[in-house]
């Protein structure tokens, strides 16, 4: 499908909208008005001035239909944002009447919902901001109430860090097998098992890197996340390193969550949780996604629903007191009450985290197809997701942090909700940008929040594992860029 744009340039905004409705179709943006880029699907944006006027057409053509809405506008402060807000309110309009359908999120499709919500109140009252995200961003009544939520219940969370602390993220982008809708860079173990030991030295390397700049400008590490991919595919001996690297070289006072990411729970057996429960590790995820075992199968993730039973077990016979588990809604296949019936399996092992995923289609060709999307699916994933919030409220969960990632489902969102207290601050922190968080390890990314501007600055570490280890003394002479955002 082609985008033409005529006299404006908004095409992130009206690429990322088009998604919405077209999740797996190619989206050609051209500034090219011939006959050529009319032919076959398209949409169209173009922008004309008259004198103090300025004049919007966004133009709609699939198959034999065609459609098209205007807008006269007068700019009140800014041509691009303005323009660009009326291009994808008047798009999001002409496709919701074409295909009578309206995404709940209406033309939001940024990351962080919860941000937008906060910097509306910088210059809003509280129900201006909630106006603004209904009248102009379309966004449904019940979506409106959740941001307001997820905002109020990590309020006292932001408010507990400031520029003196920071975060420390740690990849290990490694998994058993790959699952089929995985669109994270992780390679299976096998493939990448030589490299293991070398990523785990240079890893430690970069720790101690970060523990300079750390010291140097008197940071205090306030949590650390051990994220993938699978973590736990390490050795005890790998994880160890990794650890007591960190123990060795950060001042741990301030330390208040460390969390682990385990993934699969079948890489955790007693041993390996022995040694974790020793550890000063915190926090422990045990990610399911489905407790069907016939899905497990087709997404690929090579474990059982008894190794999220036997993972658990022996993790509460430890004394694990704060586990996460992930929920996927919209797999492939599976019903409304599949997923109620996995989520209420989580909630009966008493979990304190549950995140509920929409299922994003990175990889739609092997699951889903676009007329499933618009059709039974998107509605089947919003009714699971109903439900399953309404159902987490009254076992006395908090929707505390939230997401959104592009093709998901009906651009869906992904929640993060916990028992009072269990909420991981380091999602908080990482997701509103309210914190510098240092990013080791390959694919990880460190987000600076300049110390004069509060504008978000991100330094990235090579993807891929090769890279990280081949390239790695050009990363590390990078670091020197952190010190030009800190005080
Ligand atoms: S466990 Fe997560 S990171 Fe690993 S392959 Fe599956 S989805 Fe990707």
């Amino acid at each position: 499908m082609n985008l033409i744009l005529n006299n404006n340039d908004y095409h992130y905004a009206l690429e990322s909208l088009l998604r919405v409705f077209f999740p797996d179709v190619k989206i050609n943006t051209v500034y090219d008005t011939t006959a050529d880029s009319f032919s076959g699907d398209y949409a169209l944006c173009d922008l004309q001035n008259n004198a103090d006027k300025y004049i919007l057409l966004i133009e709609f053509a699939s198959g034999s239909f065609k459609k098209s809405k205007t807008k006269e506008f007068s700019v009140k402060e800014d041509l691009y944002k303005e323009g660009e807000l009326y291009a994808s309110q008047l798009l999001f309009l002409l496709l919701s009447e074409c295909y009578n359908y309206s995404p709940k999120w209406g033309i939001q499709t940024g990351v962080r919902p919860t941000k937008i919500f906060f910097n509306l109140l910088r210059n809003n009252t509280r129900e201006q901001a909630i106006e603004y995200l209904k009248n102009e961003l379309f966004i449904d009544e019940k979506k409106c109430l959740l941001v307001q939520s997820v905002a109020d219940n990590e309020l006292d969370i932001i408010n507990s860090s400031d520029k003196s602390r920071f975060s420390l993220y740690i990849s290990i982008p490694f998994c058993p097998t790959r699952c089929s809708y995985c669109s994270f860079i992780s390679h299976s173990y096998d493939s990448i098992k030589r490299l293991i030991p070398e990523y785990v030295r240079l890893l430690c390397e970069e720790i101690k890197a970060f523990s300079e700049i750390a010291t140097q400008h008197k940071l205090a590490l306030q949590t650390v996340y051990i994220g993938g991919g699978t973590p736990t595919i390490l050795s005890i001996e790998h994880l160890d390193n990794i650890i007591k690297c960190i123990q060795e070289h950060f001042d741990l006072t301030e330390l208040c969550e460390f969390t682990l990411e385990a993934g699969r729970p079948d890489t955790l057996d007693s041993e390996k949780l022995e040694y974790i429960k020793k550890s000063p590790i915190t926090r422990l995820t045990v990610n399911a996604q489905t407790f069907k075992d016939e899905t497990l199968v087709k997404i690929g993730r090579n474990h059982t629903s008894s190794d999220i039973y036997n993972a658990y077990k022996i993790a509460r016979e430890l004394g694990f007191d704060n586990i996460n588990t992930d929920l996927i809604a919209g797999l492939p296949n599976e019903k409304v009450e599949d997923f109620i019936d996995s989520l209420n399996k989580t909630i009966a092992l008493d979990a304190e985290n549950i995140t509920i995923h929409t299922l994003a289609l990175k990889r739609s060709s092997f699951l889903i197809t676009r007329d499933k999307v618009k059709g039974k699916t998107v509605a089947e994933t919003e009714k699971m997701l109903d439900k399953a919030y309404e159902i987490l409220l009254n076992n006395n969960y908090i929707p505390y942090y939230m997401y959104r990632q592009s093709k998901s489902i009906g651009n869906l969102e992904n929640v993060g909700w916990a028992k009072k207290g269990k909420e991981c601050k380091y999602n908080i922190f990482m997701m509103e940008e309210v914190q510098n968080v240092f990013g080791a390890g390959a694919g990880a990314v460190t987000r600076l929040i300049d110390s004069k501007s509060g504008k978000i600055f991100r330094i990235y570490n090579y993807k891929y594992p090769f890279e990280y280890i081949s390239d790695f003394d050009e990363m590390i002479n990078r670091k020197h860029l952190i010190e030009n955002y800190l005080d």
